[in-house]
């Protein structure tokens, strides 16, 4: 089997550092770079294996000097917006935990990806589940995508409740750990709002065919809807290894070894409606893609904006959407001609949102 040689960026995080225990468990892949944002590397302990590794910088210069088959794009953010354009525009397999670039992005990616002509493949696990009931289906038999939730740590509470939460109670994420930005996300819901466009632009589907559903357990990852009726869903135990597997091995099917779900013990397949009201970042996110153009890149912008400035202790958790609400009303959407473009928009976006979290 021909060695692939992977790019990892965002290598000390949560992904990175299992997509590390993957490659290193396989012959068949090889780290030919890493990098992360600002956490040193040597603590990976395996920088002398690796013949790029950076911390901090361009993406792209690292990524031009060692010409990787596959990047794995696990930075946190809109930072990561280079390198996923990178590898769409050069046709390099692009495995795509980044989902912050393709929601902002959205467009250009879309345009980069039909030139390059590569792989995209998400490691996002619902979007991994959906790439995996859609392969080969036509796209006409299709009638909607299903995304699963869990719900998050909030799951159940009212507004009034979450005025007082805490740090630590929006980190502890009931079914999956993950870094902290993401953590926060999951609280608030804006993870499944990012989600729904991510796969908006994955998988072409318009906003009004993806539904969004509650299913706290996360064994059920995410469902296709078909126009006969039938449903086909991909299950598993929550497992973030399992689609960075995918990914990587793309298109084999390496063995993983995950706990494997014991049906016969019986599964706790409940599902329930998304409680809107209580969550606006999710229909706020389906606002903004329906608007589309830089509506979507400056939710994503003001949520980064909120979100670190929740993190640190600045302000309370319902202010991280009063904060994404306020600057989707004050930026005029205007699609994005090209990247400069697109910085612009996102570095607007984190002005409204700064201004308003420290008024003058
Ligand atoms: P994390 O905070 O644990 O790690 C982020 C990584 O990005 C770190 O290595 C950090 O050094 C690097 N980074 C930050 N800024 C950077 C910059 N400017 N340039 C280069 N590198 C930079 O985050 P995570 O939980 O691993 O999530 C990474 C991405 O994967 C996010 O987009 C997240 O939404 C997505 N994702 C994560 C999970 C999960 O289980 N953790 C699941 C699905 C999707
Ligand atoms: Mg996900």
């Amino acid at each position: 089997m021909p060695v692939k040689r992977v790019a990892l960026l965002g290598a000390t995080g949560s992904i990175g550092r299992q997509a590390i225990e993957i490659i290193s468990s396989r012959a068949e892949l090889e780290l030919c770079a890493i990098m992360s944002g600002s956490q040193p590397i040597a603590a990976l302990g395996l920088e002398h294996g690796v013949s790029h590794v950076q911390v901090g910088g361009s993406a792209v210069s690292l990524l031009d000097a060692c010409e990787p088959d596959v990047v794995l794009n696990a930075i946190v953010g809109f930072a990561g917006v280079d390198a996923t354009l990178w590898a769409l525009e050069n046709g390099v397999t692009l495995a795509l935990a980044n989902k912050e670039s393709l929601v902002a992005a959205g467009e250009l990616a879309v345009a980069a990806h039909r030139r390059g002509g590569g792989l995209l493949l998400p490691v996002d696990s619902e979007h991994s589940a959906l790439f995996q009931c859609l392969e080969g289906r036509a796209p006409d038999s299709i009638e909607s995508l299903v995304l699963t939730a869990s719900g998050g740590p909030f799951r159940g509470r009212t507004t009034e409740e979450l005025a007082s939460v805490t740090i630590a109670d929006a980190l502890a994420h009931p079914t999956w750990s993950m870094g902290r930005k993401i953590s926060v996300d999951s609280a608030t819901l804006a993870n499944k709002g990012l989600e729904l466009i991510e796969a908006h632009w994955l998988f072409g589907v318009p906003y009004a065919s993806i539904e969004v559903v509650v299913h706290p357990t996360s064994i059920v990852h995410s469902l296709v809807r078909f126009r006969d009726g039938a449903l086909l869903a991909h299950l598993g135990t929550p497992d973030m290894r399992v689609p960075i597997s995918f990914a990587l091995g793309y298109p084999d099917r390496p063995a993983v070894a995950t706990a494997r779900l014991d049906l016969a013990q019986g599964l706790d397949l409940r599902f329930e409606a998304v409680d809107e009201r209580t969550f606006p970042l999710l229909p706020l996110a389906r606002a903004a893609g329906e608007q589309g153009g830089t509506a979507p890149c400056a939710y994503n912008a003001a949520n980064e904006v909120a979100v670190e400035a929740f993190l640190d202790g600045r302000i309370g958790f319902l202010e991280i959407a009063d904060t994404v609400a306020a600057a989707l009303d004050q930026v005029d959407g205007s699609p994005a001609r090209d990247l400069d473009d697109l910085v612009a928009a996102d570095a607007e976006a984190r002005s409204i949102a700064q201004r308003r979290l420290v008024p003058a």
